[in-house]
């Protein structure tokens, strides 16, 4: 634990603010599941406290949404203790199955799923006449590779119509490892070895996960775009048509609250048809319980979190949208009784 982390911990005045925020505090309920108390876990465990169960629990079950760190109003940054503590603990080789499952499976297959098919097999025949050097690269995720192959293509073959290439041999972005302790830094060379050969200046990516890693955690100030961010700049000539939709938005904690992409994928939607909030949206808004490592570790508990997400969307909309496959891949565990869009399945409606 650095000074910054002492100084989070000492700035907590308990004032209560991020308990009744905090979505993992709202369905289990224990002190130790909010970002207070997480704190002062992590303080007991940089003091030498014994690491049981319970200690990971509360430490393991937080998304790294960021909402507590949005509100606080001493200006505390939990989720920077968080994470460093979880990963203070895993250098003592100190973590859950789920962490260390997360981390060999990134490390030994380049992806945290487990999977040993061809990664850039959903390129499919977009793979043709695909250019070596380009401005703007394309990042597909390992979500988007191996989970939603048919959206990936059909994504890249909007950007490829703009210049855009892709990585010949993507890795795993090192989001799941950042997020649960371990170090990623293997894969981020070999990312950014490859980013480096296509001389692109900008990447472009649909995951909000992968956005905030290749933003916020690679060296070299890389310029990082999320998809939405890319084509709203562009849906002139994109030849939209208006349908005859009402959706709502769900904010990918990572795209929105933690790095202010809030205007793009609205932009997006009110473009093409209407859009009606869900009752916490933009800074506000509550995470899809996915993030962090909690979907591999705390599953039921992820699932309770959706479900407490999807109570607020808006009685009379068609779609519930959002822009990242992790969160639409919770959110459609939580079964809303509604469709789960990415938001490139909203644009390619009015695009027919
Ligand atoms: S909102 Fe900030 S000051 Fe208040 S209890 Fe939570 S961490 Fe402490
Ligand atoms: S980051 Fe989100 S899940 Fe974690 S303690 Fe803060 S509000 Fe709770």
């Amino acid at each position: 634990m650095d000074n910054s982390d002492m100084r989070s911990i000492l700035k907590c005045v308990r004032c209560g603010t991020c308990r009744s925020i905090c979505p993992v505090f709202d369905v289990v309920g224990w002190e130790s599941s909010s970002s207070r108390g997480r704190m002062l876990v992590a303080h007991g465990v940089s003091q030498g406290m014994d690491v049981d169960q319970g200690v990971f629990d509360s430490l393991n079950t937080c998304t790294t949404c960021g909402l507590c760190e949005q509100m606080c109003p001493s200006g505390a940054s939990p989720v920077k203790v968080i994470e460093n503590v979880r990963h203070q603990l895993v250098l003592q080789g100190k973590m859950t199955e789920a962490q260390r499952s997360l981390r060999s499976e990134a490390i030994e297959k380049g992806n945290p799923l487990g999977e040993i098919k061809d990664r850039m097999a959903w390129l499919g025949d977009s793979g043709r006449d695909l250019a070596k050097k380009a401005d703007y690269v394309f990042f597909a995720g390992c979500l988007g590779s191996y989970r939603y192959p048919e959206l990936t293509k059909r994504t890249f073959e909007i950007l490829k119509s703009f210049g855009v290439t892709v990585l010949e041999e993507e890795v795993c972005c090192g989001s799941p490892l950042l997020r649960t302790g371990s170090d990623p830094s293997e894969l981020i060379s070999n990312n950014l070895q490859q980013i480096k050969n296509t001389g692109a200046h900008t990447i472009i990516t649909g995951c909000a996960g992968c956005y905030t890693a290749l933003k916020n955690d690679y060296p070299g100030n890389l310029d990082v775009v999320h998809v939405t961010e890319f084509l709203a700049d562009r849906l002139a000539e994109l030849g939209l048509k208006k349908l005859d939709l009402k959706v709502t938005y769900h904010d990918p904690c990572h795209l929105g609250r933690c790095n202010g992409v809030f205007d793009a994928p609205r932009q997006i939607i009110m473009s093409v048809c209407d859009l009606e909030e869900m009752r916490n949206n933009r800074e506000r808004s509550k995470c899809c319980g996915a993030g962090g490592g909690v979907l591999k570790g705390y599953p039921e508990l992820s699932l309770d979190i959706s479900k407490k997400r999807l109570e607020e969307i808006p009685k009379d909309v068609d779609y519930l949208v959002t822009a990242c496959p992790l969160c639409r891949t919770n959110l459609k565990r939580g079964d809303p009784g509604i469709e789960v869009l990415d938001i490139i399945d909203l644009l390619e409606m009015a695009m027919k």
